[in-house]
């Protein structure tokens, strides 16, 4: 199954390399030829538009992780600042400078914009789901690592012929094998502490893999966000796929584990990825001026106390945000009273992005979001 599918992305790198212009134009006045996108798991949206927060910044993670106090003093000063703009800056120096004056992100409740998941879950198979399908199924209630019934944007995607061998998904958590239906999309899925081997190793690659195997595990399911980040980073450079996921799960991790000193690290290094790929994206022609970037969480947390855990009977952490960045996207940056915007209708707001009408093809999905898309 690997081989096939390692012959068949090579061939399509050789034999169609990136679609014509013309097909793009064709299909409607857009840009963007490839979509990156990256999902941050559990990522608050208090502390990407307020910071760090002065109250939580404080308190000291479990003695377990080791130097709880050394921890929490290095966050405060890393991310402590006088007001929440300085404070959201220094904790997502790349979502603050560039993609909230160059794109626009949504979420905001403090000016008026809201950013939400309609599952009434709150967790992670649901949210991911609802955002790479288009809609929330009560059938899909369980974190539980089985085959999605329902096919994401992602798939629909690759069963085109602009597309197909084009799309690929990396996560740190090994439930994506199960949300993007490995067995059955057609697409290469890593995930967890599999390693790469769908294309001929770099030295990077080979590198990766191996550090794959032989760090320590603390999450039996989920591995440190530099495995999938670095995998993907590679698997772009060789393969160039026009539709790319990046999932990053430590965030999520270290606010269950209770370490906010070690969430905020997590979101801080979140952004340099997010970063990192789009600086690097703009440095291969073939996606410079041509690809949008679209960050997001699959879920938010509770508040005060509560901010380790999310859940259905944590009503706040159905709160959301959602950032965009690409050259059909109005730059209107931080947006004010906006919305409300639901992680449902992302996927047909990508598939719109790239010229497809995937809300009209899969009618309970969500609708385009018309101000990202330039409509
Ligand atoms: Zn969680």
């Amino acid at each position: 199954m690997r081989m096939k599918q390692t012959l068949c992305i090579l061939l399509t790198v050789v034999g169609f390399g990136f679609a014509p212009t013309g097909m793009s134009q064709a299909l409607g006045a857009h840009k963007t030829e490839n979509v990156i996108v990256v999902m941050i798991d559990g990522m608050r949206w208090q502390e990407v538009f307020r910071g760090a927060d002065g109250g939580l910044i404080k308190t000291l993670g479990p003695d377990a992780l080791g130097a709880p106090k050394e921890r929490a003093a290095r966050a405060q000063q890393l991310y402590s600042r006088a007001t929440p703009s300085e404070r959201r800056q220094a904790l997502m120096p790349f979502l603050w400078t560039v993609v909230a004056t160059q794109g626009q992100i949504f979420g905001n409740r403090d000016v008026g914009s809201d950013s939400q998941v309609i599952n009434g879950l709150n967790f992670s198979y649901p949210g991911y789901s609802e955002t790479l399908t288009g809609f929330a199924d009560p059938r899909v209630h369980s974190n539980d690592n089985i085959p999605n019934p329902n096919v994401t944007v992602f798939e629909w995607l690759n069963a085109k012929p602009g597309f197909s061998g084009k799309v690929a998904a990396f996560g740190a958590w090994e439930v994506f094998q199960g949300i993007f239906n490995q067995q059955r999309c057609g697409f290469v899925v890593n995930a967890g502490y599999d390693p790469l081997t769908a294309i001929p190793a770099t030295p990077e690659l080979a590198l990766v893999n191996t550090l794959k195997a032989e760090t320590v595990r603390i999450w039996p399911d989920e591995a440190f966000d530099p495995m999938p980040f670095h995998t993907a980073v590679e698997y772009l450079k060789v393969v160039k796929p026009r539709l790319l996921f990046v999932g990053l799960g430590e965030t999520d991790d270290w606010a269950h584990a209770g370490s906010y000193a070690e969430y905020l690290n997590a979101a801080h290094l979140a952004d340099s990825y997010v970063r990192g790929l789009w600086e690097l994206v703009q440095s291969i022609p073939e996606y410079r001026g041509r690809t949008t970037l679209i960050v997001l969480p699959d879920h938010g947390r509770g508040v005060g106390g509560k901010w380790t855990d999310h859940g259905k009977d944590i009503p706040e952490s159905r709160e959301t945000w959602m950032a965009f960045l690409g050259p059909d996207t109005p730059a209107l940056g931080e947006r004010e009273s906006a919305g409300p915007v639901t992680e449902s209708q992302v996927a047909a707001t990508l598939a719109a992005l790239l010229g497809e009408d995937y809300h009209t093809a899969v009618p309970r999905s969500g609708t385009p979001i018309g101000d990202v898309i330039g409509k």
